[in-house]
């Protein structure tokens, strides 16, 4: 689904692994495998398939191939976070021997790395196994460094974090970009500075606070902002009206404070739902009704935005030179509740302009209605790329060599 090993990257300013010298070298590549599990097995394996283009490269290139990653937040060594599935899911999908090392860091680590022949991976542990990685420690930094010769950082998902195998490690080691992360970057940076107009961007979901400083930088530069998901209730919220028993947070409520007589003023236009669904609760059974409006009455919570909202949020998007889309419209995971996403959904995919989605659910209903492959770019990092498109430094990115 990312064909990251084919696509003209822009020049993200740092050092490519497709320039890098690797024949005979061991390469540290550090991924994003961060992938669900169910019943001790991969339950999608997206990130994966995402990672292959770069260690294809590698290992083709006569490299060996030393991998990390974290999986889920480990307490202590809890053995239900062991990258084992993992391991066993990439032997299947890679052309190459996968060899699962017992521990992150250590003297026996270090001696299967260097066993390794050209064409080999050994994936090390779950990196959130060493207590020393969230704190970018240095002497976990110096371990892992000691395992290669050279560092690679695909992780774009795990960019935004400075830990000592995104950070620290880079720092250590002659380091590179990842196709993956090299595209991620490009794509993203080109939306936030460079878009074809009109720019679009659609917001939704549930993680507001997180969202109101994409907002904030594309006051600015976007066309049309157009907010649906649970996000509309905390402007709904800051305008004074009902918003009944939606989903909504004082934190949030505040921020849309600050946004609304700003937005007044902005390039952009700010568009909230003018119609919506509502339940009285989060199920697919509860009882539904339409609201002609927006204000929400109590007992009812609103779950979508309704059917005129979906069709004037679907021509904005379908006028897009870009459109930008973060953030499900509604609960869609139910049932009466996914109309909303659908319709935004299906313009994204029909859309004749540049079209980047971006967030886990949002890309998960991309896939869900068959839609993945039907956009220019999805992003498979949900926080590394709102921090990227409201204007921050990736600490994953920064550390690489310079191009
Ligand atoms: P993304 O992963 O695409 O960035 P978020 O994680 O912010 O999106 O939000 C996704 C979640 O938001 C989904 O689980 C969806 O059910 C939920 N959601 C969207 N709209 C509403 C709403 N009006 N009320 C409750 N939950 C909502
Ligand atoms: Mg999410």
């Amino acid at each position: 689904m990312h064909p990251a090993g084919g696509g003209a990257a822009l020049g993200i300013g740092k050092a490519s692994v497709r320039d890098a010298e690797v024949k005979g070298r061991r390469v540290l590549v550090r991924a994003d495998l961060n992938v669900p599990l169910e019943d001790g097995k991969v339950a999608d394996d997206t990130r994966i398939g995402a990672s292959l283009p770069t260690l294809e490269l590698l290992l083709e290139g006569g490299a060996s191939v030393v991998l990390v990653s974290h999986l889920g937040r480990p307490k202590d060594r809890d053995p239900k976070l062991s990258m084992a599935p993992v391991a066993a899911r990439l032997d299947e999908l890679l052309d190459a021997e996968v060899k699962l090392a017992p521990a992150v860091v250590g003297d026996e680590v270090r001696s299967l790395a260097e066993k390794l022949e050209p064409g080999q991976v050994l994936l090390l542990e779950n990196s959130r196994y060493e207590p020393g990685e969230t704190g970018d420690d240095p002497e976990l930094a110096d371990a892992l460094a000691s395992l290669a010769d050279l560092y690679v950082n695909d992780a774009f998902g795990a960019a935004h974090r400075a830990h000592a195998s995104t950070h620290g490690v880079a720092r250590r080691l002659p380091s590179c970009a990842g196709l993956l992360l090299e595209r991620e970057v490009s794509e993203l940076t080109k939306v936030r500075d460079h878009p074809e107009p009109p720019l679009v961007t659609v917001l939704g979901g549930a993680k507001v606070t997180d969202k109101i400083g994409v907002i904030e930088r594309f006051l600015d530069r976007a066309d049309e902002i157009l907010i649906g998901g649970a996000m509309c209730f905390s402007f709904f919220k800051a305008e004074g009206r009902d918003t009944g028993d939606s989903l909504l947070d004082d934190a949030s409520v505040e921020a849309a404070r600050e946004v609304l007589p700003r937005a007044k003023r902005a390039k952009a236009r700010l568009h909230l739902p003018e119609d919506l669904v509502l339940g009285r609760e989060l199920s697919v059974n509860t009882e539904v009704q339409e609201l002609n409006g927006v204000d929400v009455p109590e007992g009812w919570m609103g779950l979508d935005i309704g059917s005129n909202t979906a069709a004037k949020y679907g021509k904005l998007v379908a006028g897009g030179g870009t459109v930008l889309w973060n953030g499900p419209m509604g609960a869609f995971e139910l049932a009466p509740f996914a109309f909303g996403t659908r319709a935004v959904a299906e313009a994204v995919a029909h859309a004749s302009g540049h079209t980047v989605v971006g967030g886990g659910d949002s890309a998960a209903a991309m896939a869900e209605f068959g839609l993945a492959d039907r956009v220019d770019w999805l992003s498979t990092g949900g926080g590394a790329s709102l921090e990227l498109l409201e204007g921050a430094e990736l600490p994953g990115v920064e550390a690489l060599n310079d191009a």
